[in-house]
């Protein structure tokens, strides 16, 4: 049978959200685990580096997590990293999720499970998948040495990964869907000075081809609807994200995305639940932003939980 864990608050997902919420609800004086599907430190561990978290300055994002992960530790988080989410019951008293490896019964549940790159869903995405077509720019854009790569999108991820790219790639393409991009104008400006990024306006990939590894892009100019060719040895989709809830769709108010609704104490609709960063309803998605809603929903989490008669610890 498997191994059966109780505690006061559960968090799913370790990311800056989860681990802000761990410190703040263990230093709150109840017992608390953190549940990752992979090891800690969530999107952010993949950045080089952060720019806009303060106090950081030339910190690694892999670096700034480890931080987040050591100061958790030091106030007897419990951490279950490698565990897959099978099923949540946000419903029942005591909250119930399962995962791959244990059943754990929470008073109150934080979800902080992030979100992933959404997906172009065009032909040649999936087949040539790590053989060309990449989410992370940062893992593998030391393969395009000297070659040409095409960031999907308009926004500050693609821009940013971009100029990331640049400093391997010979050439940078940038196929954004309007006449004008979404990325801070910081960003745009620091754009101009990189010679080997150019960006085609009015453009959207209609499928990704080649023979064993992704050779060219075919695109449709948005106004026109001219079809053109352009070669290219890689593809970097940087159209934004869409929330992991899969676990727990249906069970709480979510937005047409699937984003979480959530009140000003980051309470969900569901009591005893609460959600930080990336994966509910919010205007900006940053680690300073998630790191913030970690530590509200960690207070009133631990509020909540001393307003129910029977506790699970
Ligand atoms: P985003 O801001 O939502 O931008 C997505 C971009 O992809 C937009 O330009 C959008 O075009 C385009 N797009 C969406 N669907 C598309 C499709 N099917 N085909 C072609 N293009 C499509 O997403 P993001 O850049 O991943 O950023 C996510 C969040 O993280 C944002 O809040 C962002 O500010 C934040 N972030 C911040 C930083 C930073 O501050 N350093 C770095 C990275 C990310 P339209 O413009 O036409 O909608």
């Amino acid at each position: 049978m498997a191994q059966v864990y109780n505690f006061d608050i559960v968090i799913l997902g370790g990311g800056p959200a989860g681990l802000s919420s761990a410190l703040y609800a263990a230093r709150g004086n109840v017992s608390t685990a953190v549940i990752d599907i992979n090891t800690f430190g969530g999107q952010p561990a993949n950045y080089m580096t952060l720019e806009n978290y303060p106090g950081s300055i030339n910190t690694g994002g892999f670096e700034l997590m480890e931080k987040f992960e050591e100061q958790a530790d030091l106030f007897g988080v419990k951490k279950f990293p490698m565990q897959e989410i099978l099923s949540v019951d946000l419903i029942s008293n005591p909250k119930v999720i399962l995962t791959s490896e244990a059943r754990f019964n929470a008073g109150a549940v934080i979800i902080a499970t992030g979100a992933q790159a959404k997906k172009l869903g065009i032909k040649g995405e999936k087949e040539f998948a790590g053989r060309g077509v990449s989410y992370c720019a940062v893992c593998d854009g030391a393969f395009f040495k000297d070659k040409t790569v095409t960031v999907v999108g308009g926004g500050n991820s693609a821009i940013e990964e971009a100029m990331y790219l640049s400093r391997f790639a010979s050439k940078v393409y940038i196929v954004h869907r309007r006449n004008e991009l979404r990325a801070d104008k910081i960003l745009q400006e620091r754009l101009k000075s990189f010679s080997n990024i150019e960006i085609i306006y009015n453009s959207v990939v209609k499928e990704i081809a080649g023979e064993t590894a992704v050779s060219k892009v075919i695109l449709c100019n948005t106004i026109s609807n001219e079809i053109s060719e352009l070669q290219t040895d890689g593809v970097f989709p940087y159209i934004g994200m869409t929330p992991n809830v899969k676990e727990i769709n249906g069970q709480i108010k979510q937005d047409a995305m699937g984003f979480i609704h959530t009140d000003e104490n980051l309470k969900t609709s569901v009591e005893g639940v609460y959600a930080a960063g990336d994966v509910r309803v919010t205007p900006l998605r940053q680690v300073i932003t998630a790191a913030a809603d970690g530590a509200v929903c960690a207070v009133y989490a631990v509020k909540y939980l001393e307003t129910i008669k029977e506790k699970v610890v």
